[in-house]
């Protein structure tokens, strides 16, 4: 298997070992382009999501993203980085920057597609953001979110014709 492929089967197997899987991540895309794409499938955002999860910066922050996770669940990290990112506190913002570079890939659509669903957190995003005792994403919320969005700004530019409309209508 060439490098590029494990990495990618790397990453899909950390974020189905975190609970998340394209399917998910599809439908946070459908989520988020339902208005604008009718009769977007499954299958095309699932397409899409895999094509987002082949870009080297994407799975570069998917996989530190997880690894701080990870290691927060085991304690693992130096105070008083542990209890920041254990208790997802709201003014660190480092895992939303992160979430950033996921984001940029498909250009401006992105962030507004990215703040959306961060608010919203539908779908997976609201599982992910449960805090249940013991299971930290203090990171992947936002990667999966972003990923979603970047997504879904592919899908708008892969759609021309809607696109002028979407970030009018996005931008307001
Ligand atoms: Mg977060």
């Amino acid at each position: 298997m060439e490098k590029h492929e494990m990495l990618y089967q790397h990453v899909v197997g950390l974020l189905n070992k975190r609970g998340v899987t394209i399917d998910d991540i599809a439908d946070l895309v459908i989520f988020l382009q339902r208005d604008y794409i009718h009769g977007l499938t499954r299958a095309e955002a699932a397409k899409n999501v895999e094509i987002v999860l082949q870009k080297r910066e994407v799975q570069n922050a998917i996989m530190t993203g997880i690894q701080l996770d990870m290691l927060a669940e085991k304690g693992g990290l130096t105070e008083p980085l542990q209890t920041i990112v254990a208790d997802d506190e709201g003014l660190y913002g480092v895992d939303e920057i992160m979430a950033l570079s996921i984001v940029n890939v498909y250009g401006s659509i992105g962030f507004t597609n990215y703040g959306y669903i961060d608010k919203v957190k539908p779908g997976v995003l609201a599982k992910l953001n449960a805090h249940e005792p013991g299971i930290i994403h203090t990171f992947l919320d936002d990667l999966v979110g972003a990923t979603a969005a970047a997504a879904a700004s592919r899908l708008a530019h892969a759609h021309p014709e809607l696109e002028d409309d979407e970030a009018i209508y996005q931008d307001q």
